[in-house]
C-alpha cells in the first residue's frame, strides 16, 4: 500500500483533469462524454484514498488483487461503490471475485466464466462480464485471441449468472496516437452487436481509446499518481 497518500487538493485536480480529457476526446469524435464511464483504478491505494475520491464524486473503482480488494471493501461498505475486477484471474480466486464484484473485465477462458457463473451468489444480480482480448497477440499477455473470441462469446453468453457486456483489452505500448487508434479499432470491430461495452483506455492512451469507441476507461496513475511497490 502507499505510505504517502495523495492530498485532497491533488486528487481533485487530477480528477478534473481526466474528466476534461474525456470531454475533449469525446468532442473530437462527436460523442457524448456521458457515454464514457471513468473507472478509477485503485490497486495499491489505501481505503482512505478511495474514500477521498468517493467524496469527490467518483463511484466506479477497479482492483487487480482479490485479497487487497476484499480488505478495502470491508472498510468502505458504507459507500455505494461499483467494484470492477480488472486483474488476471486464478482459478482458486473465482469464488471471492463472484461474491465481491459487480463487474469482471478479465475473463479470457470458458473455465473461468463457468466458475464465476456457478459461484455467483443467488441474492446478487448477474455478474457483468467483459472478455479480455489479447489484441496484439503478445505471448506474455493474458487474453483470448481474436480468432478464438467468437467461440468464447457463444459459450459465455449462455451462462445464467453472467451478463456478457463487452470486450476489454490492454494493448502493447505504442509509439504514436495513430498506432494506439489502430489497436483499439480492432477491438471495436470485434464487438458483437448485442454488446454495449468496450473497456479500453488507460492513463497513456485514453484519448485514442475514446475516439475508437471506448465506454469504460480504466485510469490509475493519472488519478492517484505513480504507484508504489506493494
Ligand atoms: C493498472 C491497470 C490500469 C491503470 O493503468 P494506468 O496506466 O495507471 O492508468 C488499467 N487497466 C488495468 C487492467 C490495469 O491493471
Amino acid at each position: 500500500m502507499n505510505s504517502q497518500s495523495i492530498t485532497q487538493k491533488q486528487l481533485t485536480k487530477n480528477l478534473i483533469n481526466i474528466q476534461e480529457q474525456i470531454t475533449q476526446a469525446a468532442q473530437n469524435c462527436m460523442r457524448s462524454a456521458t457515454d464514457i464511464t471513468l473507472i478509477a483504478v485503485s490497486k495499491t491505494q489505501t481505503a482512505e484514498t478511495i474514500r477521498l475520491a468517493y467524496e469527490l464524486g467518483q463511484r466506479a473503482f477497479g482492483e487487480n488483487y482479490v485479497q487487497e480488494a476484499k480488505q478495502k471493501k470491508q472498510s468502505l461498505n458504507d459507500l455505494d461503490i461499483e467494484w470492477h475486477f480488472i486483474g488476471p484471474i486464478q482459478t482458486n480466486k473465482t469464488r471471492i471475485i463472484a461474491e465481491q464484484f459487480d463487474w469482471v473485465h478479465s475473463v479470457d477462458r470458458e473455465k473461468i466464466a463457468l466458475r464465476l457463473s456457478n459461484q455467483r451468489p443467488e441474492n446478487l444480480p448477474p455478474l457483468n462480464i467483459c472478455l479480455q482480448v489479447n489484441i496484439d497477440d503478445e505471448s506474455t499477455k493474458s487474453g483470448v485471441s481474436l480468432n478464438e473470441l467468437p467461440t468464447l462469446i457463444t459459450k459465455v453468453s449462455t451462462l445464467p449468472n453472467l451478463k456478457l457486456r463487452g470486450l476489454m483489452t490492454i494493448p502493447s505500448k505504442k509509439e504514436s496516437y495513430e498506432d494506439q487508434l489502430i489497436a483499439f479499432k480492432l477491438l471495436a470491430d470485434a464487438k458483437a452487436p448485442f454488446m454495449d461495452t468496450l473497456s479500453m483506455g488507460m492513463s497513456n492512451d485514453l484519448s485514442a481509446a475514446i475516439v475508437a469507441g471506448s465506454t469504460l476507461v480504466r485510469i490509475g496513475t493519472a488519478i492517484f499518481g505513480k504507484r508504489h511497490v506493494q
